[in-house]
């Protein structure tokens, strides 16, 4: 069933210094999820301790949250037939060393701290992230 859905994609730190953003945008355009929006900003570590409030009694966030808070990052909404699913496909495994080959973290994930993007991981925290970053 198609299902055209809308999530919240995050270039990290590690990407936006390593100027990732034409690539990563083509992996979404080949793989049909259209970018509705995006912009690059950086956000306090209190903001980033809010947008990943889920892990906060994880041992890494603390670390987490002073990682995505270090550097720009480029926040996107993407759009396109189950799109949330998708590119938790497309992004691959948490830790890039397990991740598939040709996701964009296996690609370009350097630990997994450093993994280089973010995705929402279903429709309840995309609202609530897209929110967030766009206050749509
Ligand atoms: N993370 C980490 N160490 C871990 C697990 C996660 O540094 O052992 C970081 C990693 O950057 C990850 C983020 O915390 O992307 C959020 O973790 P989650 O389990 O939600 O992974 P994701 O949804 O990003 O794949
Ligand atoms: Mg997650």
């Amino acid at each position: 069933m198609s299902d055209i859905e809308r999530t919240l994609s995050i270039i990290k730190p590690d990407a936006v210094e390593r100027n990732l953003f034409e690539k990563i945008s083509d992996i979404l355009k080949k793989n049909n999820l259209k970018i509705e929006k995006n912009k690059k900003l950086q956000i306090s570590k209190e903001e980033a301790a809010e947008f990943y409030k889920e892990h906060q009694s994880k041992p890494f966030y603390e670390r987490l949250c002073n990682y995505l808070s270090s550097g720009p990052i480029v926040v996107m909404e993407l759009s396109g037939e189950n799109a949330i699913s998708k590119y938790r496909d497309i992004m691959g495994a948490t830790d890039p060393k397990k991740a598939e080959n040709n996701t964009i973290r296996q690609l370009y994930g350097i630990s997994i701290d450093k993994n280089s993007v973010h995705g929402s991981d279903s429709k309840s925290s995309a609202k609530r992230e897209l929110e967030f970053f766009f206050n749509n």
